[in-house]
């Protein structure tokens, strides 16, 4: 019989609580303001729940959900889990300026909270601009979580990439910034919340044990760990072509002492 194989995945999950609904989806009503405030249950049953089993994670806390709910803030911090940016009002920037004055402040918060600063860094509704590249190398951060350009492997951001509609896209250099790549696909949100706003109407409202059979399986049919090329990728992030970089190694540690990665056999990830 086959040993059993340690596989290391991401297990990150996004603390948006009401940051989401006032800012990114402009809402004044109590109800779906109340949505919001359901964060607070849904992390501190995620919090009981890792703790049973032993697992540490990365969240990705915009500062007013870190203000608003700072005793969250303290059971993640006590919980040996890795808090990292994500953003401050969960918004779209309006300008440069405006980005930055955003990681400024969800950084300040972070720090002042935590004891911490921040390493790591992920879009509001991954929406990384050209400029925020620029920003995290300039303030030092070690990786991002906002792309989708690979499945398992990280890779660096580039900087000076251009996407001329009339010709083919350019590729910048690359810069000292890890990306960890998610996936919509493994994301637990547009799956379940049923969500109208100015933008349109999220569906959402799966079936449970559909969403769960077709995370089990990877992001998709091919990812499944049942052919040799498929394993190969899943062995995943320790044995990238990043693995000697220094930068990957700080990435790579950030997550196992804050937490990020962490050692289960199953392939899920929560995005
Ligand atoms: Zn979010």
């Amino acid at each position: 019989m086959e040993s059993e194989k340690k596989i290391s995945v991401c297990l990150t999950l996004d603390f948006d609580a009401i940051s989401l609904w006032i800012g990114g989806f402009g809402a004044r009503s109590l109800s779906a303001i109340s949505r919001g405030e359901f964060g607070r249950v849904g992390a501190e049953r995620l919090i009981a729940m890792l703790r049973e089993w032993g697992i540490r994670s990365t969240w990705f806390v915009p500062g007013h959900s870190a203000e608003t709910y700072p005793q969250i803030v303290e059971r993640l911090v006590a919980g040996g889990h890795e808090i990292a940016h994500h953003g401050y009002l969960h918004t779209h920037p309006k300008s440069p300026e405006d980005e930055a004055a955003i990681l400024d402040r969800g950084s300040e918060v972070l720090t002042r909270m935590t004891g911490r600063r921040p390493l790591g860094f992920r879009s509001p509704g991954a929406g990384l601009s050209y400029n925020m590249v620029e920003l995290l190398r300039d303030r030092g951060f070690v990786y991002d979580s906002s792309l989708m350009g690979d499945d398992f492997s990280p890779y660096y951001l580039r900087s000076g990439d251009e996407a001329p509609t009339d010709g083919p896209y350019i590729f910048g250099k690359s810069i000292d910034v890890v990306e960890i790549p998610f996936t919509w696909g493994l994301d637990d949100f547009p799956a379940f919340e049923y969500v109208t706003s100015r933008a349109g109407i999220q569906p959402g409202l799966s079936s449970p044990s559909a969403v769960f059979r077709k995370a089990s399986r990877g992001p998709t049919d091919a990812s499944a760990c049942s052919c040799p090329k498929a394993r190969q990728a899943c062995r995943g992030a320790h044995t990238s072509r990043l693995s000697g970089s220094p930068q990957f190694k700080a990435a790579s540690q950030a997550s196992r002492i804050n937490s990020g990665i962490c050692s289960r056999r199953s392939p899920n990830s929560v995005a």
